[in-house]
């Protein structure tokens, strides 16, 4: 396994590959339809990470209906491991800010409870980092202004935590400014290959190492749509082995490999449901090779050719530029299409469904369209916006967990 430095203020030393648990392996119920982790099997993957050198856990209040952060707790206490791994965890603004909840009078008495009940489902009397989760455009100017960043800094002065960080889902700019508003000791963001011009852009990777903090990378896979790639991108990789007489490499050791080239990077995180994923991705994270500048410019000329390719799988032809929004209904317009084509990108649809099933209980689906047409004039590629949602309702709609 290989190991990398955790920023500057911490300390750590971590494995390159985290463990990320909200994608542990489930058990589906067949009369309702409902999940719930699978213990056993999420015990046994736990267990093979710790054994083959993964020292990073990362999960979340909310993964796995609250669910996640009892299993892990559970089976770290059951491998007596605690003390050999780093928890790292995170509550997000929403649920501090829901004072409905019973946690007490303010958002910081809130928080408060929140941490006290995950630090007793994770059977530990610390964390090695907690994070504000999912901090975006949306929530920050609440973040700030509800001091959430001192509360963390008393739990961190009375030794219930060790470092303070964030998750982020966002523009650069809006990183930018968070990430200088403070000296967090880690931030997670979302990158892969694909992305390389999404979210933070390389840009955010490179800030980050600049300034010290620990850079944990989440959606290396883009949820696992990257390990599965469709023909004509299996094409693309064998194309490029035959021609340049490199190893034959499976599409995860690719996406792992852009993301491995970046001596910026501490963790990346890997939501693995099963055994094989999981002991590919450790045999790929050990291999000698896996380290900064692994990338040659010949590979880097693929994994943009890789890049395109998907792009043109693209079925609606959105740029997420936002000009069709607000919609007075609430429909997250570029949020429904972006989803869409992931599915048809990627020739796989369970991952936007699981998505898109955020998104209707956020009520911003397709089926709160009325068709008023107010978008439709504002689209500068003259998209059928209405159509395109129906299309894309029918085939993104009814997941369930
Ligand atoms: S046509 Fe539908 S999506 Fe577009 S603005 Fe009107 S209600 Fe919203
Ligand atoms: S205006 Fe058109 S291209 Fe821009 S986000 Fe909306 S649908 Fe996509």
């Amino acid at each position: 396994m290989q190991y990398r430095i955790y920023g500057k203020n911490l300390g750590f030393k971590v494995s390159a590959l985290g463990m990320g648990c909200m994608r542990l392996p489930q058990i589906v119920d067949e009369v309702n339809g409902r999940a719930e982790v699978d213990k056993d099997k999420a015990f046994e993957l736990i267990r093979y990470a710790v054994d083959h050198g993964v020292n990073y856990f990362d999960t979340a209040y909310g993964y796995h209906a609250k669910a996640s952060e009892a299993v892990l707790g559970e089976a770290l206490e059951t491998f007596q491991c605690r003390d050999k791994v780093k928890i790292v965890t995170k509550q997000p603004f929403g649920v501090m800010s829901d004072l409905s909840s019973g946690g007490g009078k303010t958002i910081k008495d809130n928080a408060r409870r929140n941490l006290e009940n995950t630090l007793a489902k994770l059977r530990t009397s610390y964390l090695d980092v907690y994070l504000i989760h999912a901090i975006g455009k949306s929530s920050w100017g609440d973040t700030k202004q509800e001091k959430i960043i001192e509360a963390y800094e008393q739990f961190r002065a009375e030794g219930l935590i060790r470092g303070i960080g964030f998750s982020y889902h966002g523009d650069f700019d809006c990183f930018k400014d968070v990430l200088s508003y403070y000296s967090w000791d880690m931030c997670q963001i979302q990158q892969n290959f694909i992305d390389v011009e999404r979210e933070t852009t390389v840009q955010g990777i490179r800030l980050a190492g600049e300034k010290g903090v620990a850079l944990v990378i989440m959606e290396p896979l883009r949820g696992g749509l990257l390990a599965t790639p469709p023909a004509p991108i299996k094409a693309l990789y064998e194309e490029y082995e035959r021609e340049t007489g490199a190893p034959q490499r499976s599409a995860v050791e690719w996406a792992f490999r852009h993301l491995l080239n970046y001596p910026e990077v501490s963790v990346i995180l890997s939501g693995t449901t099963t055994l094989a994923q999981l002991a590919e991705d450790i045999e790929i994270f050990s291999k000698p090779e896996s380290v900064p500048g692994c990338l040659t410019d010949g590979e880097s000329e693929l994994l943009s050719r890789v890049k395109t390719k998907y792009e043109s799988l693209k079925a609606i032809p959105c740029t997420g530029c936002q000009y069709c929004m607000p919609c007075a209904q609430g429909v997250e317009i570029p949020g429904v299409f972006a989803r869409y084509n992931d599915g048809m990108m990627f020739g796989n649809f369970d991952q936007p469904r699981r998505s898109y099933m955020f998104t209707t209980r956020a009520g911003r689906d397709a089926s709160k369209c009325v068709a008023c047409g107010a978008c439709e004039k504002k689209c500068p590629q003259g998209i059928n916006i209405i159509d395109k949602l129906k299309t894309a309702h029918e085939k993104l709609k009814g997941w369930i967990e």
